[in-house]
């Protein structure tokens, strides 16, 4: 609950937020002027210098670029071609951190890709051939990361990796196949539309099925990049910190306006909103848009690895990876999933009840995205996430990763409607007398990555390393 003077204050925030149009200035402006935001790309510099811009223009002179070094990569032009039973090319295009190279051999055709997938066959039948795998649910109703996929392909000795859409449309999809602040990938890997992938696939049935596949991507070790960060100073608790982050980059074949331009802007303008207040609450806010998310979580693990020491004063980190409300089942609403520690649940549950704003809290762990060094650390962790609204008809990561991912899939008032909520959840988290919640010991975190398989599962990816930030 909310004493009369924050009550106040929130009742003008929340005014301030609905009323203004600058959220939407700002999606439009670096979606349509400045691009995808990618890592290594004129367009991320021309990003980051905009974004501090901004916060400063918002009264943030603490507003500063953050830099750090990782694998670069420079995407090139890829080709598929189809050699046995005719021959046939097949448009694709370069998964990022993707190696370049020319590979011909026999294509072999893994389903979804899973670990039960690979695991219900032998490694020799896999060892020397390309690998076929589609983005859809697992069948036993899983959905896997492609960079489990990939990995997995590795393991069994594959010499390329061909990731398939499972949603129409044409859309070739993107994503990395490795971590970047570690490794770069080790055998070219592409993406296919379903229709091609399907027409692949039917090809395949019952014959050998060759193909060359050839991709001219370039990785760069030594590149430099930079998160985004910007202080609101907290009173009687300013030692403790509220993080509020989410990646600005998007993949450079599109504008990246959902994943996650959406969740920038909408942490942007809860920045916008409540320095005006500055000094009115007890927590600090650390606000940080993080860079290179998309190719391995690579802005913030480069964050916490930096910051290591600051960690423990970090009270929750609350991830926007996608900015705006869920529309699951039909009713737009606020989707939370809480990592870690489970107790808070409750905690979110009774926010919702006093909020009255459509809700649900579940509980989850996942190492796809910005809040995973965080949790790591031991750090509390929750993320609010969206989905595409029913009328677009997609399923899974949507057009996210596609062509596709441009600004008219924004709903400009969903993304408005998200950041009030947040606005709500900031104020209780900055001002509640009793702390937040505990910090989670390693070894604890260690014990339940076993128990859910997680850790089998970072292991193939190549991100197992819980006794070092990177
Ligand atoms: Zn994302």
């Amino acid at each position: 609950m909310l004493d009369e003077k924050l009550t106040k204050i929130e009742r003008k925030v929340i005014g301030e937020i609905w009323q203004s149009g600058e959220m939407r200035e700002n999606h439009y402006f670096m979606a349509d002027e400045l691009g995808s935001r990618f890592a290594g790309t004129e367009s991320e510099k021309k990003a980051i210098e905009h974004m501090v811009n901004k916060l400063k223009e918002y009264g943030y002179e603490n507003a500063h670029a953050d830099p750090f070094k990782y694998y670069g990569w420079t995407r090139g032009p890829a080709s598929l071609t189809v050699t046995e039973p005719y021959q046939k090319e097949f448009p694709v295009i370069s998964l990022a951190i993707s190696p370049g190279g020319e590979v011909e051999a026999e294509v072999i055709d893994l389903g979804t890709g899973s670990p039960e997938e690979f695991e219900a066959i032998d490694p020799k039948e896999v060892e020397g051939k390309i690998v076929l795998a589609s983005s859809a649910t697992s069948p036993a109703g899983k959905r896997v990361h492609r960079r489990t996929k990939y990995g997995y392909a590795v393991e069994y000795g594959a010499v390329g990796f061909i990731f398939m859409n499972h949603n129409p449309g044409q859309l070739p999809p993107t994503g990395s196949v490795r971590p970047a602040y570690r490794l770069g990938g080790e055998i070219p890997g592409v993406g296919i539309s379903l229709e091609h992938g399907s027409h692949m696939r039917r090809l395949a049935k019952g014959r050998s099925l060759k193909a060359k596949l050839t991709n001219q991507s370039r990785l760069n070790p030594d590149t430099e990049s930079a998160n985004v960060v910007c202080e609101l100073e907290g009173s009687s608790k300013k030692d403790e910190w509220i993080v509020i982050g989410g990646h600005f980059d998007g993949h450079d074949i599109a504008q990246g306006a959902m994943d996650n331009l959406s969740g920038t802007v909408v942490i942007m303008d809860l920045a916008r909103a409540l320095k005006k207040y500055e000094g009115k609450f007890k927590r600090s806010i650390r606000f940080i848009c993080f860079a290179c998310e998309e190719i391995g979580v690579t802005g913030s693990t480069s964050y916490v690895d930096k910051h290591v020491d600051e960690m423990k004063d970090v009270a929750i980190m609350l991830n926007l990876e996608l900015g705006g409300l869920a529309n699951k089942d039909g009713t737009q609403h606020a989707a939370f999933t809480l990592f870690q520690p489970t107790s808070l649940k409750e905690k979110f549950e009774e926010f919702a009840d006093e909020i009255g704003y459509p809700m649900t809290v579940s509980t989850g762990t996942s190492a796809a995205s910005d809040h995973w060094p965080f949790y790591m650390q031991g750090i509390p962790a929750v993320t609010m996430g969206s989905e595409p609204s029913p009328a677009q008809l997609i399923v899974g990561r949507g057009w996210g990763h596609t062509t596709a991912d441009m600004m008219d899939k924004v709903d400009p008032r969903n993304l408005q409607e998200g950041v009030m909520v947040i606005a709500r959840l900031v104020l209780r988290l900055a001002n509640q007398e009793e702390k937040i919640a505990d910090h989670t010991p390693l070894e604890e975190i260690i014990a339940h990555l076993e128990k859910t398989g997680m850790k089998k599962t970072l292991k193939i990816q190549k991100k197992w390393h819980p006794h070092s930030t990177r």
